[in-house]
């Protein structure tokens, strides 16, 4: 067992199993993860070919850009957090895709700049918003101190190796009053296999808990300034996310089936909302701020 990426500790308590890889999450600080965490040049392998392990479908850069419009509105609350607090500057956001995020950021008066793994979404993302994508690991790519005023990280964190160096680096890369806006699953205390639909574990590595923003933020000298919990089945069985073709096949299906059943998304939102009624997963929205001094 790895001591805990976020405070260090190697307790850790098994929660449940999911396609044979273990979840379980640290009492001190409430991250979660998975067992065994993959060793990060093989994790770079699989993100740079599209991440993703198992059975996945890896989305082509034309559905992802698909997606992605479908989910502008969902994106626009990214810029709409950072707006108040940063109005403008450069803009970084990593885990671009097809580039989405930075078009809405430029619009709103942004300079902005991508880094994307994967070769055919970095180039989709250049295409579509004209500015530069770089092509590696943030930790490598060795960016002068105090470069951005907003970096985001949209359901990135998950993923990570380490999220403590990543989070250690874009703190070094931010400017004093910047801000990183990050998105990603938030599990509350209480939370079971049945309250997410498919965790894809393996892929996701990690999920923050209740107290694990502010364990993070404090151990790496960021002030967490905004915080916000949507709560996921929510999230999920919207129209948009009914419209979307996702990277799994069993998902899709049901999608299809759904969009063609006269009121049929309706039906699965009260059906999944009421089996879902107790359900502690959120997606949690943050904005952190280098801490003074
Ligand atoms: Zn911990």
């Amino acid at each position: 067992m790895t001591p805990c990426d976020c405070c260090g500790s190697s307790d850790w308590n098994p929660l449940f199993v999911e396609n044979g890889i273990q979840l379980g999450k640290c009492p001190h600080c409430d991250l979660h993860s998975i067992e065994h965490i993959p060793d990060a040049d093989a994790r770079m392998t699989e993100m740079e070919e599209g991440h993703y392990a198992g059975d996945l479908e890896v989305l082509d850069a034309e559905s992802q850009m698909t997606m992605e419009k479908v989910m502008a509105s969902m994106f626009q609350r990214y810029v709409d957090i950072a707006k108040p607090l940063v109005p403008g500057g450069t803009w970084l956001d990593i885990g671009c895709g097809a580039g989405l995020l930075i078009g809405l950021a430029q619009k709103a008066g942004y300079t902005g700049e991508g880094l994307e793994l994967n070769a055919a979404r970095r180039e989709a993302a250049i295409k579509q918003t004209g500015v530069t994508v770089h092509s590696e690991p943030v930790e490598l790519l060795k960016l002068p101190d105090d470069s951005y005023d907003v970096i985001s990280l949209i359901n990135v964190f998950s993923h990570l190796t380490s999220p403590t160096e990543t989070l250690a680096e874009l703190r070094r890369i931010l400017k004093p009053g910047g801000v990183l806006v990050m998105a990603t699953g938030e599990m509350t205390d209480g939370v079971q296999k049945s309250h997410v639909f498919n965790w894809n574990l393996g892929d996701h590595l990690y999920f923050l808990g209740d107290r694990t923003i502010d364990v993070y933020a404090k151990n790496l000298g960021y002030d967490v300034v905004e915080h916000r919990r949507a709560w996921l089945p929510d999230e999920m069985f919207s129209k948009e996310w009914l419209t979307v073709k996702g990277r799994s096949s069993a998902k899709n299906a049901i999608k299809t089936a759904v969009r063609i059943t006269p009121g049929g998304l309706r039906l699965l939102r009260a059906v999944m909302l009421r089996r879902q009624a107790d359900s502690k997963a959120h997606s949690g929205v943050f904005a952190l701020r280098p801490s003074a001094g």
